[in-house]
């Protein structure tokens, strides 16, 4: 006879929220005490290792939560372990009748759910909590998934949005069965300690849903209305800065479309597109990772594995401490550095240095963002970095190099962003401060600038780099002519 007061657990693991969560709202609703259970697993095979920036968040979220959960007088209970050995041995020790999680999309990930769902020993039901559609859902009219961008969103808004956001539950029942053995985040080792770097990232972020949905609201309230006209502007800050929040699944695309589809917000709708369809590449991102579980580590068009990156430490180097001597790179690897977190245009400027400029492999950047990004996402990082590459499907083509200065005149037109981040040139006045090298000596001495003392030189000419990139990447066999022949001068197509 199955025990009609059985508790069901709950896993949270990148849906760290209460409010359109449809596992918690279906466990809820059964009725069962339920037992919400985060694991921390970094046991199963092949899951990549996660960043320390993504893990210091993840200690804040969790606190979040755990705080949110007591308030319906709940305990989140934390275990540490391959989630095949996990779920089964909490549900023996609970009695649990039933496993609910939100799937999972990364190879490894899922290969470690199907582990435990095979292992779970009672029911486990599945659901997608954190994209408008599963990435396998949309499909081109002769059934096949995409591989362009434009086409795949079309699809994705004639579609519509499919399920409406759930509630918060009201109520959970919490388990009153014998304690459950729960261990301290804070031995957890999640934070950083000797030194402690995070102080950026506290000054900057709120993780967790209530974090999510004041950014929300402020972007609603205060940004939406320029956010078309001026989302590429590093300086205003007018994007959503939602993307480590939805990473970590505070808060759910289908929430936030939810939002911003209503009546009194109807004078913004140039925004509003813009900003869906930039929702839009994330849930691409997955559509794509679907297609290509190994996006992280293998060029999608297999003739760049014949290309000669350089391998430069020093290099590499210069551009992850922000020392190449272009101010816009380096504020921006400085922010990233600071915050865990760079403004998009930033990351296309600074991608497009690493892999043109300096020639080196965008894998090793990727692995940068990786490391460093309080968003880092498995399928956003991994599609971008291909993108900037142009070694992706739909990408960049290999000939579109962006000449950093041309790019900081344009987006950061005064040198506000750089000065922010590159102290050492906000003396500088505007004319000088996306070039410092062409100053006069006396412009630099009266800023206090000291070129190689103070602030570095170029590691790179941009001509010679970007006619060196140029060589090489025609040299690839396979070039396409019709690409070619279009190929023009610096920064001359629109994104
Ligand atoms: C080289 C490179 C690496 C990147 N790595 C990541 C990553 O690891 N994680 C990540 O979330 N985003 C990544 N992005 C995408 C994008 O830069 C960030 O999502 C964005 O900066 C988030 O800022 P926002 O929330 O203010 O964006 P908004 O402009 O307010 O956009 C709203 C949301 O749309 C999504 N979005 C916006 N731009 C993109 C994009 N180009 N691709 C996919 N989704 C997008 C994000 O979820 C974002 O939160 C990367 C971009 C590049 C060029």
């Amino acid at each position: 006879m199955p025990d009609l007061n059985a508790p069901v657990i709950v896993l949270f693991r990148d849906d760290l929220r209460l409010g359109d969560n449809p596992a918690l709202h279906v466990a809820t609703s059964t009725n069962a005490p339920v037992i919400p259970v985060f694991v921390l697993d970094e046991e199963s095979g092949g899951l990549r290792p996660r960043g320390a920036a993504w893990r210091w968040w993840l200690h804040q979220s969790l606190l979040a939560l755990s705080a949110d959960l007591a308030n319906f007088g709940s305990t989140l209970i934390l275990r540490r372990g391959a989630m095949a050995d996990v779920v089964p041995e909490i549900v023996r020790q609970t009695g649990a009748a039933a496993v609910f999680w939100n799937r999972r999309y990364e190879a490894a990930s899922q290969a470690a759910d199907e582990e435990a769902l095979k292992s779970a020993g009672v029911p486990v039901r599945t659901y997608n909590a954190n994209l408008l559609n599963e990435p396998w859902e949309i499909k081109t009219r002769e059934g096949r998934p995409f591989r362009v961008y434009t086409a795949y969103w079309r699809a994705c808004l004639a579609r519509g949005l499919q399920n409406a956001p759930l509630p918060r539950p009201s109520a959970i029942t919490y388990y009153s069965g014998p304690a459950i053995e729960s261990d301290s985040l804070d031995r957890w080792g999640l934070l950083p300690t000797r030194p402690d770097w995070a102080g950026g990232m506290r000054e900057t972020w709120t993780p967790g849903e209530g974090g999510a949905y004041e950014r929300l609201y402020e972007f609603v309230d205060h940004k939406l209305s320029g956010y078309a006209a001026h989302r590429d502007e590093p300086q205003t800050d007018i994007t959503a800065r939602l993307s480590p929040h939805l990473s970590h699944g505070e808060i759910s695309p289908r929430q936030i479309w939810a939002m911003l589809d209503h009546p009194e917000l109807a004078a913004h709708q140039a925004s509003i597109s813009k900003f869906l369809g930039e929702l839009g590449w994330r849930e691409f991102a997955y559509h794509f990772l679907n297609q290509h579980p190994d996006l992280a580590t293998r060029n999608v068009q297999t003739r760049f594995d014949e290309f000669g990156w350089m391998s430069s430490e020093g290099m590499l180097r210069a551009w992850q401490t922000g020392q190449t001597g272009y101010p816009i790179v380096d504020a921006a690897m400085r922010e990233l550095w600071q915050t865990g977190w760079m403004h998009n245009r930033l990351r296309l400027i600074v991608g497009s240095f690493l892999v043109k400029h300096l020639l080196i492999d965008w894998r090793l950047g990727e692995q940068w963002f990786w490391d460093t990004l309080v968003d880092s996402d498995p399928a956003n990082n991994a599609l971008n970095w291909q993108w900037v590459a142009g070694t992706g499907a739909d990408s960049a083509p290999y000939f579109r190099i962006f000449n950093p200065v041309l790019q900081g005149q344009r987006f950061d037109p005064e040198g506000e962003y750089i000065r922010r981040f590159v102290p050492e040139l906000a003396e500088l006045p505007g004319r000088y401060v996306h070039e410092p090298w062409r100053a006069p000596e006396r412009i630099l001495k009266a800023a206090g600038v000291v070129l190689k003392e103070t602030y570095p030189r170029p590691i790179v000419d941009h001509q010679l780099a970007r006619n060196r990139a140029l060589s090489a990447f025609h040299a690839l066999r396979n070039v396409d002519p019709e690409a070619e022949g279009a190929a023009a001068t610096d920064d001359s197509l629109p994104l």
